[in-house]
């Protein structure tokens, strides 16, 4: 059975099912969550974006805005939301119980096809999540209903200038004070997303030995002795990207999420939907640049035809396409996955799936934004007019590529991961 085509019908620039194809993974409240989001995005901040990364800022109300309007709760929530929360606005009127892994796809999709505003969502969704997988009853209690409305907002903490990757060998201290009742912070954090509009930061801390045993996440207030200072990045400003030092910051001992030493292990469980997320992004990117290039090319004369009657560019366009759709294809496998397994089972069977998925769609995204450029022409490397997006996206790629784990360093996890899965499950059938 077919459904309606929507959006644009230029070849590639929506996935499969929005054409009207069938697809197992989309229902009716899929749909009207992508047709909700498009037009809420496209009345409130298109033409806008780019006027906002201008300035740096996007204008205080629009936090409340997207507050009100329900997006933050499932932003927050990744892809299933608490029972709990269903007393806070969801977008498109979606049920709590309804929302999946799908809804989550669908809102970033239409989010990132909205322009830069996504960008100022990114600390809540990696800063977000620990609260609620491993914060304690009080601690959420006290901080999500804050969050969750909007009045203060949250990002994630780990990188500190000499190690990123090697998060197990993080510096940042956290000793307990003689009465127990606090953590004396000192440290530094580099590459801060969103750390400058921040409230609270979800932070990766040392509390004991070296390693990964000795590691703990604290949720650290903007306390006397904690600060903030923009780096600039090709992330774009929106993104706030922040370097923070902690000097003697005094935080509350229950401000610990979960118990000492679980940090380690709470920042790898969480790292399955941050890479996804990249995908995310990554497909929404290819697909605009193809379709604002096919759109030039169907339309741009060189050398006496149009640009899309030379082979040479359709060789392109059938090029960029395979990759984008069995991305695609993969992503939907995935998420479909996520959704059928518990958080355990995800995080044990998907960890190093999803990280060769995010590497394929770093590669994708730069493939499909290098080849954009070229048949855009001069107008790839433009901030404005037709090649806008284009160029935008070009931009963007290392972001899809080093942040949420490097490439190289993903590549390796992935092989290491199956290699793992492969012997335990050798020993379980040994067992048969
Ligand atoms: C725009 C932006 C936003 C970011 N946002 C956040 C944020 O919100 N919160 C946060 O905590 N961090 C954030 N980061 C930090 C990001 O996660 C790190 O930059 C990333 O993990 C890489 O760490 P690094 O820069 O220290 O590189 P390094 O760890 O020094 O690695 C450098 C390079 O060496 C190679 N390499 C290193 N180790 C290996 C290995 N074992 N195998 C193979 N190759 C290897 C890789 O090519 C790698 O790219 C952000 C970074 C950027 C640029």
């Amino acid at each position: 059975m077919t459904n309606a085509p929507y959006g644009s019908t230029i070849p590639w620039a929506e996935p499969s099912w929005y054409t009207g194809r069938p697809s197992p993974y989309y229902k009716e409240s899929h749909r009207k969550l992508r047709d909700f989001v498009r037009k809420w995005t496209e009345e409130h901040f298109a033409d806008k974006t780019a006027e906002w990364e201008e300035q740096g800022k996007v204008p205080d109300d629009i936090y409340q805005l997207c507050a009100q309007a329900g997006l933050l709760v499932p932003i927050a929530a990744g892809k299933s939301i608490p029972p709990e929360w269903s007393n806070y606005p969801i977008i498109a009127g979606i049920k709590e119980e309804e929302w999946d892994g799908f809804h989550d796809f669908v809102l970033w999709d239409e989010l990132v096809r909205g322009g830069g505003i996504a960008s100022i969502f990114i600390g809540l969704v990696v800063g977000a999540p620990p609260l609620r997988q491993f914060a304690g009853k009080a601690l959420q209690d006290k901080i999500l209903p804050e969050i969750l409305s909007g009045r203060k907002k949250i990002c994630l903490a780990i990188t500190e200038p000499s190690c990123g990757s090697d998060v197990r060998n993080l510096t940042t201290t956290a000793e307990k004070t003689p009465d127990c009742k606090h953590y004396i912070v000192n440290g530094e954090k580099k590459w801060i997303t969103n750390g400058m509009f921040s409230d609270y930061f979800m932070t990766a801390v040392r509390t004991g030995g070296p390693g990964a045993e000795g590691i703990s996440m604290l949720l650290i207030p903007r306390l006397p002795g904690l600060k903030t200072r923009p780096i600039s990045t090709g992330a774009g400003k929106l993104s706030a990207t922040t370097y923070v030092t902690f000097e003697d910051v005094k935080v509350p001992a229950s401000y610990l999420i979960g118990a000492e030493g679980a940090g380690f292990r709470q920042t790898m469980v969480n790292f399955n939907h941050e890479r996804l997320w990249v995908v995310f992004q990554a497909l929404r990117g290819c697909r605009i640049s193809m379709q604002d290039a096919m759109a030039w090319a169907l339309k741009r004369e060189a050398f006496g035809q149009r640009l899309i009657d030379q082979p040479v560019v359709r060789y392109k366009f059938g090029n960029m396409a395979r990759q984008v759709e069995a991305l695609q294809a993969w992503t939907e496998q995935v998420v479909y996955e996520l959704e059928h397994l518990s958080q355990a089972d995800g995080a044990r069977l998907l960890g190093g799936v999803t990280a060769l998925l995010k590497v394929e769609g770093g590669i994708v995204g730069k493939y499909v934004a290098y080849e954009c450029v070229k048949i855009m022409g001069g107008l790839g490397l433009t901030k404005t007019g037709q090649g806008a997006r284009v160029e935008a996206f070009f931009r963007s790629t290392p972001g899809l590529i080093v942040p949420g784990g490097s490439e190289d360093v993903l590549i390796d996890l992935g092989v290491r991961e199956a290699l793992k899965l492969s012997r335990q499950a050798e020993k379980a059938m040994a067992k048969l």
